[in-house]
């Protein structure tokens, strides 16, 4: 499957927002997948499990994370921080993906996932 990815810069800066709101460094993250098999929603999640989260925001795909339903269902256990060798918080980075999602939809109406509009985040 061909994937374009954002242009550098674009894709730098949302890094960088993620990294700042969530106070952890993604690229800490070398994909094991030990989050995703720890995960109790991974088998209710779309196509993407928690690993691929952290990937897609290393990719910087800003628009693919704030129209999946995957940061809405996390339940906020934090199984896959204990579970991740490297020390990624991955539920901080899904509350920075939530902020940032939010303040897309203020700038764009309909850019969130519909169900996820009374979520407290
Ligand atoms: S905090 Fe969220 S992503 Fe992490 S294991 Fe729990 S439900 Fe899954
Ligand atoms: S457990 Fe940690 S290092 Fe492994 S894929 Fe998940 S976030 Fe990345």
């Amino acid at each position: 499957m061909r994937v374009d990815l954002p242009p550098v810069k674009e894709r730098t800066d949302f890094i960088h927002k993620v990294n700042e709101i969530s106070g952890q460094n993604l690229l800490l993250c070398y994909q094991c997948g030990k989050c995703s098999s720890g995960c109790p929603m991974a088998p209710y999640q779309d196509y993407f499990l928690p690993n691929q989260i952290t990937r897609l925001v290393q990719l910087g795909m800003e628009e693919e994370l704030a129209h999946t339903k995957a940061i809405w269902m996390c339940t906020s256990c934090r199984n896959c921080k204990v579970h991740c060798p490297r020390g990624v918080d991955l539920y901080a980075i899904i509350v920075a993906l939530r902020v940032l999602a939010r303040r897309e939809r203020d700038r764009k109406e309909g850019s969130i996932y519909p169900e996820a509009t009374n979520i407290r985040i």
